[in-house]
């Protein structure tokens, strides 16, 4: 009798009981709205900000309505304009061009490499082509970032980070969204902390915050903020900074303070998920798991492999007898968009050039999550199953 897994890979865990706490004495205060302050009452957005800056590191933190609203607000605080290209992941998800394509700009998509990250080839053919890049770490794939923005910084491209899948990961020991000059954070369902919808931006440069303070909607409340710019930095911005409505509320802002403080224990419970698969697929024949650099410090709360040169029908037949087994992947390969997987020719308001050796790797992806509601017994079955029906699919098509 084949093993089957019965759990679901989209169920996340509990808010944390201190959440559930915070998030009633909100609701019973009935001041919701973050600027909705009594006397010198110090909202839960405020704080959120100020915790979350100093878990990074940064300056500065803006709590805002998602992470795709984060990302769109970076753009149009470093000045991005209708009509300008903006180099991004071609590896990526679709809030990430339609983040782009929000502010009337255009997409210049970089390749992806076998190690899952951006192409730095190819990004070094592309930098003449933008000012801005837009840099994904998709799926919590982080690149040698020192390259990258020394390739960056050469050619005078500001880049700004989206670390919707590596909040609390580093690279050479310094976190994830600390190399740009702006990164943005997800707080949605499925990633590092929940708040069914909400995001996070981060800085050191004291105008593209005040920027970003006044484009989320702060009216002229700015001084409410515990992470923002000091009110001289706010005269030179706030006359001409369109409010673009995108704030956080208290709710979600009570309901993440006690997400964040744990962040770290989090991570590790994930990466022990993530090595434990790891470990069950290595040495499968025509699997390949991604080799991860010494200098990466990753969080991963999903898995990736690939099945490099395999044929559509057969990474099809992979997918079925997997989901057969209850173990449900992502085929980044699909010609058509399926549920969160999309490829960059799916985005048809972008135009794009073909690119081969992006094409090759992106059909090999298979993607799958790993929620925190899974053991590590859970982890073990899972890669149990995929080892099978990869080794039999692979063993009828060479045999
Ligand atoms: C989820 C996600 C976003 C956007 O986050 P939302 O909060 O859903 O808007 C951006 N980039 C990537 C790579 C994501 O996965």
């Amino acid at each position: 009798m084949n093993e089957r897994f019965t759990g679901s890979f989209t169920q996340q865990e509990p808010i944390p009981d201190e959440g559930i706490e915070a998030a009633l004495r909100v609701m019973r205060s009935g001041r919701l709205h973050r600027y909705n302050t009594l006397g010198d009452e110090l909202s839960e957005a405020a704080l959120l900000e100020q915790e979350f800056a100093a878990l990074m590191g940064s300056t500065y933190a803006l709590a805002v309505a998602s992470g795709g609203y984060a990302i769109a607000t970076a753009l149009r605080a470093v000045g991005v304009r209708p009509g300008d290209r903006v180099l991004t992941n071609a590896f990526t998800l679709a809030p990430v061009p339609g983040a782009i394509a929000s502010v009337g700009a255009q997409p210049v998509f970089v390749g992806v490499t076998e190690a899952l990250v951006i192409d730095l080839d190819d990004l070094a053919a592309k930098l003449d082509q933008a000012d801005v890049l837009l840099l994904s770490h998709m799926r919590g794939h982080i690149c040698d970032m020192g390259a990258l923005m020394a390739l960056c910084d050469g050619a005078g491209v500001k880049v700004i980070e989206d670390c919707a899948h590596t909040m609390g990961a580093r690279w050479n020991g310094v976190p994830s969204g600390r190399h740009g000059v702006m990164a943005a954070y997800s707080t949605q369902t499925y990633k590092h902390a929940n708040s069914g919808e909400g995001g996070l931006l981060i800085s050191d440069d004291a105008e593209l915050m005040a920027r970003a303070v006044m484009l989320s909607g702060s009216y002229m409340l700015y001084e409410r903020h515990l992470a923002a710019p000091g009110p001289e930095v706010f005269e030179r911005v706030k006359y001409v900074t369109p409010n673009i409505s995108g704030r956080m509320d208290n709710l979600r802002a009570a309901v993440l303070r006690p997400q964040l403080a744990r962040l770290r224990d989090q991570c590790a419970a994930w990466n022990a998920r993530y090595r434990v698969v790891e470990e069950g697929l290595a040495g499968t024949p025509g699997l390949t798991v991604i080799e991860r650099p010494e200098a990466e410090d990753y969080v991963m709360s999903s898995f990736q492999f690939l099945l490099l040169d395999w044929s559509e029908e057969a990474v099809n037949q992979v997918v079925q007898r997997c989901a057969d087994r209850g173990v449900e992947l992502k085929w980044f390969g699909g010609a058509e968009p399926a549920g969160f997987t999309s490829r960059y020719d799916s985005w048809r308001y972008a135009p794009s050039e073909r690119m081969p050796a992006t094409d090759r790797v992106l059909k090999g992806i298979l993607d799958l999550r790993l929620p925190l509601t899974f053991s590590l017994e859970d982890c073990a079955l899972i890669a149990r199953i995929i080892r099978a029906e990869v080794r039999s699919v692979h063993n009828q098509a060479s045999g």
